[in-house]
Parts: C-alpha cells; sequence; structure tokens
C-alpha cells in the first residue's frame, strides 16, 4: 500500500525527543488525530506536555518500509527542514496539498468529498476518516442534496 511519510517537528524537546515519524494513507486524517492528541503514544504526551509541532516534511507515494527503514536510520534532524535542512518541494497530491514555507510543509489543504471546496484540515477534525468538512457535516438533509 502506497501513502505518505511525514515528518513532525516538536516546538521544544520532550526528553530526547524532538521529531515524530509516521506513515498514513490518509495523511490529512491523521494529521487531524495527533492535533486531537490521538494517533500515537509519542504525540499523545507530547500533546499533554503543552508541546506544540509543524508537520515539516513530506515524502508522498512510498510505503510503511520507507518509514521504518527511516526510523531505523535515525537522526531525524538531518532530513527536517524546521531544524535547517532544505529538501527539494514534494509533488502536489490530488487528495492533499501543503504550502511549503522555507522548504516547510504548512497550511495543509484536503478537498471535501461533498462540496469539493478545499478547505484546511482543521475544517475536517471530527470527521476526518470520511473527509467531509465541518460546514457540510452540520448541514441540513435538505441543503446536503442540493
Ligand atoms: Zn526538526
Ligand atoms: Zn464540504
Amino acid at each position: 500500500m502506497v501513502g505518505t511519510v511525514y515528518l513532525l517537528h516538536f516546538d521544544a524537546p520532550f526528553g530526547h525527543a524532538k521529531h515524530y515519524t509516521g506513515w498514513s494513507a490518509d495523511l490529512p486524517a491523521r494529521l487531524a488525530e495527533h492535533e486531537a492528541g490521538r494517533g500515537a503514544r509519542l504525540t499523545e504526551v507530547v500533546c499533554d506536555a503543552g508541546i506544540r509541532w509543524v508537520l515539516s516534511r513530506t515524502w508522498p507515494g512510498v510505503t510503511r518500509d520507507y518509514e521504518r527503514s527511516l526510523k531505523r536510520q535515525g537522526g531525524a534532524a538531518r532530513r527536517c527542514p524546521a531544524c535547517g535542512v532544505h529538501p527539494r518541494p514534494a509533488p502536489l497530491s490530488p487528495h492533499w496539498s501543503a504550502v511549503l514555507v522555507n522548504g516547510c510543509a504548512v497550511n495543509l489543504e484536503a478537498e471535501c468529498r461533498r462540496c469539493k471546496q478545499r478547505k484546511p484540515i482543521f475544517a475536517f477534525l471530527g470527521n476526518t476518516r470520511r473527509r467531509i468538512c465541518t460546514t457540510c457535516a452540520d448541514a441540513p438533509a435538505s441543503v446536503r442534496a442540493a
């Protein structure tokens, strides 16, 4: 299965950890889970400690094996734009996109399956599996049919 490896850079170190490397077939949904304090033990405890993070890099079109090999290599800071590394911009995805600022992926957007509008991933909290935006999810049935 092909998905995206992503790198989270913490604003402050948590113990020795300053990064989280993960893989997902649905990156916006996965990032929303992290934001909500779910998804991985490390991001849970980091979230509880009040530490924020940024999505600093993505590797689209790879399998979980790539995540494992990156984790085996260690040294996430050597791959991290937020730590001063300047990778080439990642290719755009038909399903989601991120604006690259100084090589860092920010403003991640995804397309709502109902209204087809592109919105920031934070507009999808709570229903990220179906990737329907909160506006569409809250709308009455009559509006939805329109
Ligand atoms: Zn970093
Ligand atoms: Zn929508």
